[in-house]
């Protein structure tokens, strides 16, 4: 039988597993083998495969047949590298168990470490050692963490054992009268495991087994279980990890930073995470175990002097009290960048003098970091131009387009307490001292500001949910500061001026007491705190955003236009890189600012009570577009326009209450009953699906007469002025090619007329949205008339699922959250369903007109994974906002290189 392999030894300076093996044994696993492959120290382990979690999920939460055995075997390798003997009374080893899947997620699940201690094992060990202390105090570890880990969250319990501990031993250090732990004894320890021992059988109601091969047995199977653990689940929604990829397990040898002053344990980025200078950053702690550094339980020492700050440059570096290990590991971490041509972050752990690497993965960055970095190492000849543009993620370039605190005016404020500045940016909002807080004030649009004691993992929801981030604890490489970070979050830890009250809901900070509510504003950059609102602005200036956007640029092929309706707009989006506008939407003009004039002008139009009454009003309103027009071709210059003729329901212009609509009859001087009358004339009970887009222009012809002539007369004074306008016209809503002929037919004749008037040839496209399914399936015959065709996947998208784009929110929530679609189809392309509509239309359109120009003008034109989707569909360009066209030019770049590769 072909079996399948579940377990992969790693050690000494062999691994059967290696870099590129992610999948299958996480990213952990797989680095690990990687660096035993390079020569550098590593304890020797196991990595339990991803598919055995998947195997353990699909058999009822049962461990494979066999996995056990091949665990045991594999143990026997390790002991040969590591020369120790698990579970052995003489000689044993101890082992740590981790967590560790294909994509990192830093403290989403648990981890298990010093299994193997027992009573057959304590002994040999104390001799081993000589060093009681620190046995018990592995011992006492081992038996919260598995208590916690294993016996009660694995099991789906709620004891609170972690908790019960904690206070036992809080207790019992006071009752000794010691403030830190290091001051407790060997036979405080010894004592503290007893009772501890004795707690958990009390609170669980099972003993603490004192047998090394059913720990690791319980050890394995609860990492497995922790991927499907509360804060696992909400960390992968957010993520958006699949939940069938499971978690690798890693059982490795354990290695001690808790053995006195010359051990150690530290965390450290190849490069600075929040800023991307090239600088070796990280922290460490002498005499404690790893999970000391990353919990935030205690601030930790700087690595380095680069790593030295207002918080923490009193406290000693490891290049100063260990220089050679220092050297050692600086020196591993130059071989780490040249391999993985990347910036990791590491852990190691230094027992009695020597060093030994525990992990290296891709570090989290900010995506000023991540500029930083991709620039720098392109420079260093690392990486190539095409993965300086892989190297930024669309989210990431979001972040580079997000505000920071306008200098100018926090110059104007007082700091009131600092901290570490873990997440670069800014942040203004009130106080919320819960993650629940948190989220209520999302839910409600209220900027606010995550304040707590400690970064917890647990909170990695309401993190999301706030717009930045301030703990009293905690290190540079916490948990939550590295999640913040990789979401570009503002975030400042270990602000310990902060106190909070959690029982008062009140924090103080230097006497003062600012309460839920009050308002923060937080500089990420450099862990400033104030208590006043302080403007923001938008840090796009930046040199180096500008240089990455060229390089970007020179591997984009597909075009990135914008949607815009005003010469403002259209300005904007040219300095964001927008070669175009994709998408300008006609009514928009009687919107928003200035809009008085031409609304009442095209309101006069709609209430017309016959054909010469509209047409008055139409030669009214018409100045109003073109200058409009004009003004926006002339922003343009040589860059193509796109005008969407009118489309919404004509209902929307004017006026549904009472009030409203008696103030309208008093401004035109009619009757109130008059006016109602018309206006409910224009009721309808599908406004979306009814007199709209095109349809309105073939009801009423005039309407469309006036846009072409507006839209003509533009572009004929433009090119009489000397300018270059690239004027395009395109028809909404569209069903078949009739309705295009018909359009056509008006806009010939106007043609005709403006270019007799003003003695020049207007040369124009003309072109028609793809927005209705059945446009899509005869794109054929709509080619025949249609120079180009713009998708609208807004109303595509709407049509095709029958969700009323304005209605359906509440239901698509819904939807999402009970997994029965993946996301919002209105945010991102439903590619299976609208997708395959999409290209359908491209391939009859191209059917017919083989060169035929196909872009994209929806909402989904500035969203990254939809930009990839168009891209292989065969479009000419994407259209969006003018703040996504960067994103955008980002994600069409990426589309590009992955197709090539
Ligand atoms: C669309 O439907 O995708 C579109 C761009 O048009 P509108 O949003 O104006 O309906
Ligand atoms: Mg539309």
């Amino acid at each position: 039988m072909n079996k399948v392999k579940y377990v992969y030894f790693f050690g000494g300076k062999t691994a059967e597993g290696k870099a590129d093996m992610k999948n299958l044994l996480g990213g952990k696993g797989a680095n690990l083998a990687e660096m035993c492959l390079m020569g550098l120290p590593v304890p020797a382990g196991l990595t339990v495969t991803t598919e055995a979690c998947t195997a353990y999920y699909a058999n009822n939460a049962q461990l494979p047949d066999g996995l056990m055995d091949e665990v045991w075997a594999g143990m026997k390798k390790v002991e040969e590298a590591m020369g120790m003997k698990y579970g052995d009374a003489e000689n044993p080893l101890l082992l740590s168990c981790r967590s560790g899947a294909r994509a990192s997620m830093p403290g989403m699940m648990d981890t298990v470490l010093n299994i193997g201690l027992c009573s057959a094992t304590i002994p040999g060990l104390l001799k081993k050692t000589n060093n009681p202390r620190f046995v018990y105090d592995s011992f006492r570890r081992l038996i919260m963490m598995y208590a916690d880990v294993v016996m009660e969250k694995a099991e789906g319990h709620e004891f609170g054992i972690r908790k019960q501990l904690d206070d036992m031993l809080d207790k019992y250090k006071h009752s000794k009268g010691y403030k830190q732990d290091t001051e407790l004894t060997a036979d405080d320890l010894k004592f503290l495991s007893d009772e501890f021992k004795k707690k958990v059988k009390e609170v669980i109601g099972v003993d603490f087994p004192d047998d090394a091969r059913k720990q690791l047995e319980g050890g394995i199977k609860a990492v497995f279980k922790s991927w499907n653990g509360k804060k696992a689940i909400s960390y992968r929604r957010i993520e958006g990890i699949p939940d069938n990829w499971g978690t690798a397990v890693n059982v490795q040898t354990m290695v001690f930073g808790n053995m006195g002053d010359n051990s150690a344990t530290g965390v450290a980025f190849t490069r600075n995470p929040a800023t991307g200078e090239n600088q070796f950053y990280g922290e460490w702690l002498i005499d404690a175990q790893g999970e000391d550094v990353v919990a935030g339980i205690r601030t930790p020492n700087p690595l380095n002097d680069a790593t030295k700050n207002d918080q923490n440059k009193h406290l000693h570096s490891m290049q100063e009290l260990m220089p050679a290990t220092y050297k050692e590991l600086d020196n591993i971490r130059m071989l780490l960048e040249k391999n993985f041509k990347d910036m990791l972050d590491i852990e190691f752990t230094i027992q009695e003098g020597k060093l030994y690497m525990l992990q290296c993965r891709v570090g989290k960055r900010t995506g000023v970091a991540a500029l930083n970095m991709a620039l720098d190492m392109m420079n260093e000849k690392l990486i190539d131009s095409k993965e300086v543009v892989m190297r930024l993620s669309p989210a990431q370039l979001d972040e580079l387009l997000h505000p920071i605190l306008d200098a100018n005016d926090e110059k104007k404020y007082t700091v009131i307490a600092k901290g570490l500045p873990a997440g670069p940016g800014g942040a203004v909002g009130i106080v919320a001292m819960t993650s629940e807080k948190a989220m209520e004030y999302r839910a409600k649009g209220i900027n606010n500001i995550l304040v707590r004691e400690e970064t917890n993992p647990e909170d990695v929801e309401g993190m999301r949910a706030a717009d930045g981030i301030l703990t009293a604890r905690g290190g540079m490489t916490s948990h939550a500061a590295l999640v913040a970070r990789g979401w570009g979050k503002c975030c400042i830890v270990g602000c310990d001026a902060i106190h909070i009250d959690l029982a008062r809901n009140e924090i103080k900070i230097n006497g003062k007491i600012y309460k839920e509510g009050d308002t923060l504003s937080l500089n990420g950059t450099k862990g400033w705190v104030y208590d006043q609102a302080i403007q923001m602005i938008d840090a796009t200036e930046n040199p180096r955003f500008q240089e990455f956007m060229k390089i970007v640029d020179q591997h984009r092929t597909m075009g990135v236009r914008t949607n815009a309706d005003t010469p403002k707009d259209a300005q904007n989006a040219i300095n964001f890189g927008a070669e175009g506008i994709g998408l300008f939407r006609i009514e928009h003009m009687f919107y928003g600012e200035n809009s008085e004039a031409p609304l009442a002008k095209l309101r006069n139009m709609i209430l017309a009570n016959n054909v010469d009454e509209r047409v008055f009003a139409l030669n009214e309103l018409e100045p109003f577009i073109k200058a409009t027009a004009k003004g926006t071709l002339a922003v343009m210059d040589a860059k193509p326009l796109t005008f969407r003729l009118m489309d919404p329901p004509l209902h929307e212009f004017v006026p549904q209450t009472e009030d409203k609509q008696r103030e309208l009859a008093k401004e035109k001087g009619m009757s109130y009953e008059e006016i109602k009358k018309r206006i409910d004339a224009l009721h309808e009970v599908n406004p979306m699906m009814g007199l709209r887009g095109v349809r309105l222009g073939i009801v009423y012809p005039e309407v469309t007469r006036t846009q072409f002539r507006a839209l003509f007369e533009a572009t004929a004074e433009l090119m009489k002025e000397g300018k270059n306008p690239k004027l395009e016209i395109m028809v909404p809503l569209t069903i078949n090619v009739n309705e295009l002929k018909h359009q056509k037919a008006i806009a010939d004749e106007v043609q005709k007329e403006v270019e007799a008037k003003f003695g020049v040839k207007i040369d124009y496209l003309y072109g028609t949205m793809i927005e209705i399914p059945r446009a899509t399936l005869v794109a054929d015959q709509i080619a025949e008339i249609a120079q180009f065709f713009s998708f609208g996947t807004n109303d595509l998208t709407q049509m095709t699922f029958g969700f009323s784009r304005d209605d359906v929110n509440a239901i698509v929530h819904e939807y999402t959250e009970q997994n029965i679609i993946p996301a919002d189809p209105f945010n991102t392309l439903d590619q299976e369903g609208v997708g395959e509509l999409i290209k359908l239309g491209v391939e009859r359109g191209r059917k017919t007109k083989k060169d035929l120009k196909i872009g994209v003008c929806g909402e989904h034109g500035g969203d990254p994974a939809s930009v990839e989707f168009f891209f292989n569909a065969g479009m000419n360009y994407v259209s969006c906002s003018p703040f996504r066209v960067p994103v955008a030019r980002l994600a069409a770049a990426q589309a590009a290189i992955k197709a090539k590769k």
